[in-house]
Order: C-alpha cells, then structure tokens, then sequence
C-alpha cells in the first residue's frame, strides 16, 4: 500500500472524523520530508502542489517523484494538484498520471463553474481521478492564485445543488479561513461546514490551515472537513531552516548537509500536524 486513491483516502477520513493533512511540497526535499512524517506516524496524508510548483518542475517530473517516493512508504498517500483554474494544466495532470485536482473555477459564475466544473469531473473520473470543487474563493493569495477578498458566500441550497450536479468528491468551502498569516484571530463559520455535511455527506476541504488553533482543527474535522490544506507554514519552516543552519555554520558549503537539517526540521512540523489532525496511526 503507497499509492491510493484520494477518495478511499477521504472516505475513511470522513467516516472516522480524523483528519488527513494536505502539505505543500515545492521540490524532493519537502515531498521526501511529508512521506517521511506519514510513515513515523503512521498516518495517511495527501502530497499537494500548486500550480506554480508544478510550472516550474513539471506535472511528469513530479508524478513520477512522488510514485518513487511513495513506493518507500507503507502509508496510503496520495498525490493533488491545489487550486487549478487552468483545464489544460488540470488535464496534463490527470494525463500523468495525478490522483485528484483541486478546479478551482471561484472566479466563474455560478452557471459557468457547474458547467466547466462538470466536464472535468467527467474527464477525471475516467481515469479515477478525484475532483474538489470549489464555488467561494479563499480569501489570500497562494502562489500567486486568488486576491485578498475571498468571495461572498453562496446560499446553501446552491451549494448543494453544486455538489450533487457536478459530482465532485470533496468540496471546498468559504469558512472564515484564508490562505497565508491571519494578522488577528479568524472567525471560523464552523455552522456552515456542519449544514453542508447534514445536507450532503461530502468530504470538506479547510484552506488556510496555517495559524489555526488545534482546537479549531478538531472541530471543523469532527463536522466533516477531513481534508486539510497546510502550506505557508511548511514555507516558513523551509527558509527559517536554511536561514538559522547557514546563521550557525557560515562556512558549511554542502548543500546536502543543510538540506537534511532542512529536511529534519520539516518532518519534525509535519509530524506535530498529523498528531494534531488525528491522522497517527490511522494507517491501516
Ligand atoms: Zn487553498
């Protein structure tokens, strides 16, 4: 068991009410450190990259990294593409080989992102590849997608008229949350991940993970938002590592020892996530 399914990934997750952490990876290091934190605590957990990332490594390149990588583990994992609003990027992807995309068409009407939403939906589950959908924006800008307002919140009705029509297997939300630092303490709508899930068992999605307390985790995935996004925390933890290891050894020029002290502080933070989310020992 490496490789798995996103929606057996989710589905147990959602059953169970653990959470399963969604880590941004920018190159092996960060991938090789998120595998490496799931496999100590025996935790599934969902290997996710931005589009940004995967422009600058390419969708083939880190396909087959992550199945390489994956193969080493005994944990079930899964790999994501985060917040696509480009089909062509999203279907390169698919055609590679990735196990679920993240179409994110927030910026489209209502009309027009059930309707594109629905044609990947189509394409992916060809290929038993797995879609989140999203109808709200997060508030933040993540690699360089989305603006600092978010969008209004759709009435509840549309929402789960969105989920059943286009078929999508997680959904992604607006609750409050938002991508990058929250500069006070965010107002978490947990109400609204509770009367999707009562009117639509669906799998939820949490965005701007980062800077949440452990309590507001527990309780947006015991409503039913076992997937959860974690990104600039593992950003901050990646410069802050190279920053303080070059800080203490100035005259260390091999780059493969300050990418391990690198690596080792990653696993370390990945590992306090997962404990938080629920996810230790969840792999079966
Ligand atoms: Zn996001």
């Amino acid at each position: 068991m490496a490789v798995v399914a996103m929606q057996e990934i989710l589905a147990n997750a959602f059953r169970e009410r653990y959470g399963v952490g969604a880590f941004n990876i920018v190159d092996w290091v960060t991938m090789d450190a998120v595998l490496a934190a799931a496999d100590l605590t025996r935790s599934p957990v969902i290997v996710q990259v931005s589009v940004k990332t995967v422009k600058v490594m390419g969708a083939r390149v880190i396909q087959k990294m992550f199945e390489e990588m994956a193969a080493r583990v005994s944990v079930p994992t899964a790999l994501h593409l985060d917040h696509c609003p480009d089909r062509a990027i999203i279907e390169e992807c698919i055609a590679a080989g990735w196990n679920s995309v993240l179409f994110d068409a927030s910026k489209l009407s209502y009309e027009d992102n059930m309707v594109q939403t629905n044609a990947v939906v189509e394409l992916a589950h060809r290929q038993g590849v797995a879609v989140e959908g999203e109808l709200e924006a997060v508030k933040g800008v993540e690699d360089g997608v989305g603006d600092e307002y978010g969008s209004a919140v759709v009435a509840l009705d549309k929402a789960v008229a969105f989920i059943r029509e286009t078929g999508i297997d997680s959904f992604a939300p607006a609750i409050g949350t938002a991508h990058g630092l929250y500069k006070g303490t965010p107002r978490i709508n947990f109400d609204r991940v509770s009367e999707i899930v009562a009117a639509e068992p669906i799998p939820l999605v949490v965005h701007g993970g980062t800077g949440l307390s452990d309590e507001t985790f527990r309780e947006l995935i015991r409503r039913g938002a076992p997937k959860v996004n974690i990104s600039t925390q593992l950003k901050i933890t990646f410069a802050d590592s190279f920053r303080e290891y070059l800080a203490q050894k100035p005259t260390e020029y091999d780059p493969l020892k300050l990418l391990g002290a690198v690596k080792k502080n990653l696993i370390a933070k990945v590992s306090e996530f997962m404990k938080i989310f629920g996810s230790e020992g969840k792999a079966a």
